[in-house]
């Protein structure tokens, strides 16, 4: 049977980032960037005005002292989104907003606050000598940067600064990794839709929407395909569905009932065994394969169906492996660390403990306080847990205070108390 680092090698070799997929801008963010992106005009295109006000040239005033006012005429308006007509001169100012073109030959905008201006009388302008210095208050063409230049590397991780970027430059299509696709499938006889009242014998599907759940958090696609009975036709059917996802997680039926019919229905819609079982607790009966179809890879992992077991699999196994496929490998190290134990812990057996647990940052790095936990059918204490402990099998009892790996839910955050 393979050990935990073994079965995740297994995983994660067939983890490469998803092909590049052009994406429009609107749907890009939280995406990673496929390709470097250079500047395909200058920033800003022409110059422009950073000031409402009035452009003049100042190399075009006769130079006076720096006491005196100039009373020039005004030649036009010019509001921003429209193209100057005319050019300031030795007795003229353009009134300017901010953001419009510069008229050729200005160089400066002196602030509307700095003028006297009567709205009444808009074809003069007195400005003081001492408020016109040549580029004052305006932003050159290219000044923020030059067409060519490389604006975003490969491997980015899109945030709304880099939308906003993209956009200034008109790349409203770029490629990205796309977010893995992962179809859920529940299997089970006894299982009914969380909506409907219980009846003898029966248990609600709670794996479908905790597995939805956990695939948002890790920012990949979920697709929900419900329940298939332990019936090797209906299984069939719905695994054929499943097959047309990147990734098609199942709950239930890879143990050793006699409906357990997973691995069977698996290999006989062509998907290729990697491995079967995992020493490790809760999560032994993991199962895992591939199926290609020319191009096409669909990824499939069997979960256990007792919750916890599914719950943990999908953490230690599936999100690292969707983290991979959207092209960024390292979001799994900033949710992982080593944590102080801060109770005793006896871990029975000889396989890899994943125990639900409480992990708090604080001044003195990582704790953890594994939660009062009944097993891998007991969901409702891992509520509270913000991530798991890693315990490997050893003789005696882990003390408070031993440091043990632990994999959070989410990168930890200091206490509220810390
Ligand atoms: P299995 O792996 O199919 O043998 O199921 C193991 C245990 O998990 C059984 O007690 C099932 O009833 C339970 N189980 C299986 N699938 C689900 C599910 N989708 N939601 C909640 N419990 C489940
Ligand atoms: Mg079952």
């Amino acid at each position: 049977m393979l050990t935990v680092d073994e079965a995740l090698r297994n995983i994660l070799a067939h983890g490469s980032p998803l092909p590049a997929r052009p994406c429009r801008l609107t749907n890009a963010a939280g995406r990673v960037l496929a390709a470097s992106l250079s500047t395909p005009h200058d920033s800003p295109p022409f110059d422009k005005a950073m000031m409402d006000g009035f452009a003049v040239c100042s190399r075009a005033l006769l130079p006076t002292d720096s006491d005196s006012v100039l009373t020039l005429r005004v030649l036009e308006t010019i509001t921003a989104g429209t193209v100057p007509t005319q050019s300031p001169g030795s007795d003229s100012a353009c009134r300017i907003m901010t953001g419009a073109p510069l008229p050729d030959g200005a160089d400066c905008v002196v602030p509307i606050e700095q003028v006297r201006f009567d709205d009444t009388a808009p074809t003069v302008v007195d400005i003081p000598a001492e408020c016109i210095t040549a580029e004052r208050h305006v932003l050159r063409q290219s000044a923020t940067v030059a067409s060519g230049t490389r604006l975003l590397e490969k491997g980015t991780v899109l945030r709304p600064q880099h939308i906003a970027v993209l956009a200034e430059f008109g790349l409203s299509e770029i490629p990205v990794v796309p977010a893995p696709s992962v179809a859920v499938l529940a299997t089970g006889d006894e299982l009914i839709p969380v909506q409907e009242p219980l009846f003898p014998g029966r248990i609600r599907n709670s794996n479908e929407p905790m597995l939805t759940a956990q695939i948002r958090r890790a920012e990949a696609d979920p697709c929900p395909l419900g329940i298939a009975r332990d019936d090797p036709g209906h299984l069939k059917e719905r695994i054929e569905t499943g097959l047309a996802c990147d990734v098609l997680l199942l709950s239930g039926g890879v143990s050793a009932g006699t409906r357990d019919l997973v691995p069977q229905q698996l290999q006989a819609a062509g998907v290729e065994e990697v491995f079967h079982k995992v020493q490790m607790k809760p999560g032994k009966p993991l199962w895992f394969g591939v199926r290609s179809d020319g191009d096409r890879r669909c990824l499939v992992v069997g979960l256990p169906g007792n919750p916890v077991s599914s719950m943990v699999c999908f953490e230690v196994f599936v999100r690292p492996l969707l983290d991979s496929l959207a092209g960024r490998p390292e979001r799994t190290d900033t949710r992982s660390g080593t944590a102080r134990l801060t109770k005793d812990l006896s871990v029975r057996g000889n396989r890899t403990t994943f125990y639900p647990s409480v992990v708090i940052r604080s001044a003195d790095g990582l704790s953890a306080t594994p939660v009062d936990w009944g097993g891998s059918a007991d969901l409702i204490s891992t509520a509270q847990a913000t991530g798991l402990c890693r315990l490997e099998p050893r003789d005696d009892t882990y003390r408070a205070g031993d440091m043990v790996p632990v994999l959070c839910w989410d990168p930890p955050e200091p206490s509220s108390a810390s």
